[in-house]
């Protein structure tokens, strides 16, 4: 079915980059033969999963969208394939990103952009864009994506789906391709949110392989769901509704008075440094970049582009091709704000508003349970409306970035529509505390 949608349509969404037909037909069969004996069977088993292209994925081509990737394949499984190859779920692909993880829009992919199932002329956000627009046009049952800056949760928003970024440490980074290393996270897209409970029971859990994997014990997240959200306290930063699309912002209210009815209780409160995320995100993200970004040399991996000269000019070549504008842009940034001239003015100074940035979750989190607002400030916008600005771009993420610097867990939850195209609200957590955050989305779906 899966595989009967892609080619239905996949050359209008543009989802996938490489399928795996074969191997996962076969899978299928070898799954039909233990039903049929009655084997006891795997918390997935049977879905068809679809991989955001940069989890590594062992014989199976891994790009990260990146024309110095088109001909890289692994020759090893990132620790969440092999959970789910465990949970006997079926790869049906690799799904379009933008490159590197870089973006919000899905456009920086350098094979091509993904459009948003919803309404075609439209981005379905990035930079998991691949994988938020499979789920929403039925192209797998469910998908993993990546989010450092948002990049689960806002293409969930975008294309109506359920985006759930977990605690940074909860689930492995071994075989995600590094973008900044201290944010990034992986987590599913799903159609509703007791598929996210499930999926994320198959991922989680300490790997020795990742060494900022948090040894901590994994409750059961579908026993979570229990619909009960009685005398929930629910903190709404202030900051998050204002300047933000109106109708975007009165599905939020909408959602608050459904949680209200089901006997929660929200209050205004404030996170003061918000303002200052998006700035801090973007000189610690790209610092980070910089230097994971390095081990592409034309030597190791990928792409080599050699003319006959010397060891730096083969550098220089494969870097220069292999990179697209927006990867360049951020190693630039990232290298001038470690430069040892600069490093106090930004990349220090932007680590310590990352600490009162958490400070701000911490004390709300006194006093709440959970934190709630909108996903993003609007919805899907049309392709090609915001690619020659990238600041606007950036800007994009402001409600999704903090809670990365945070580290805390998220989840977008569909919550309405605005002119016809979906609306996502955010749910905000305590660190591991994602049972809370996937019941009281569950309560309110
Ligand atoms: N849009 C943000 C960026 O471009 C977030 C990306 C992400 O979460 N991978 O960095």
């Amino acid at each position: 079915e899966a595989f009967a949608k892609i080619r239905e349509r996949d050359e209008r969404v543009g989802a996938y980059l490489t399928l795996n037909e074969e191997e996962a037909r076969a899978q299928a069969a070898r799954l039909d033969d233990k039903l049929v004996q009655g084997d006891s069977l795997g918390l997935l088993f049977g879905l068809p999963v679809g991989i955001k292209d940069n989890m590594v994925t062992e014989g199976l081509r891994t790009t990260c969208a990146s024309q110095f990737l088109s001909n890289y394949n692994p020759i090893y499984d990132a620790t969440v394939v092999s959970k789910l190859k465990l949970a006997e779920s079926v790869n049906v692909g690799k799904l379009n990103m933008d490159e590197f993880a870089m973006g919000g829009s899905n456009e920086n992919s350098s094979f091509h952009p993904v459009r948003n199932p919803w309404d075609l002329s439209r981005v379905p956000g990035g930079s998991s864009g691949g994988s938020a627009a499979a789920v929403a046009a039925g192209e797998a049952y469910f998908t993993l994506g990546s989010d450092t800056g948002g990049s689960i949760r806002q293409p969930a928003s975008y294309c109506g789906v359920v985006g759930l970024k977990p605690t940074y440490g909860l689930v492995s980074r071994y075989g995600l391709v590094a973008f900044a290393s201290s944010l990034d996270q992986i987590g599913p897209i799903t159609k509703n949110v007791e598929d996210a409970a499930y999926a994320l029971q198959a991922i989680a859990g300490y790997d020795p392989k990742d060494s900022t994997s948090a040894n901590v014990e994994i409750p059961s997240y579908v026993s979570a769901l229990t619909g009960d959200v009685k005398g929930l306290r629910i903190a709404v930063p202030k900051e998050y509704l204002d300047g933000i699309d109106p109708q975007v912002k009165a599905a939020v209210l909408e959602a608050l008075r459904v949680l209200e009815s089901l006997g929660a209780v929200w209050e205004e409160v404030s996170l003061p440094h918000t303002e200052y995320a998006v700035a801090a995100y973007y000189l610690l993200a790209s610092s980070e970049a910089s230097s994971n970004l390095s081990r592409f040399d034309g030597v190791r991996y990928g792409v080599r582009v050699d003319n006959g000269g010397n060891l730096l000019d083969l550098y220089h070549q494969s870097r220069s091709q292999g990179f697209g504008s927006e990867v360049k842009r951020r190693i630039m940034l990232g290298t001038y704000s470690l430069s040892s001239g600069y490093y106090d003015a930004y990349y220090l100074k932007a680590q310590k508003v990352r600490t009162l940035i958490k400070q701000d979750f911490d004390q709300t989190f006194q006093n709440y349970d959970v934190i709630i607002g909108p996903t993003a400030p609007t919805t899907a916008f049309p392709l090609g409306s915001q690619v020659d600005d990238p600041l606007t771009m950036y800007l994009n993420d402001i409600l999704t970035i903090p809670v990365s610097l945070a580290g805390v867990p998220a989840l977008s939850v569909p919550c309405g529509f605005a002119e016809g195209l979906p609306v996502g609200l955010q749910i905000i957590g305590k660190a591991f505390d994602e049972s809370t955050v996937l019941r009281v989305a569950h309560a309110f779906e």
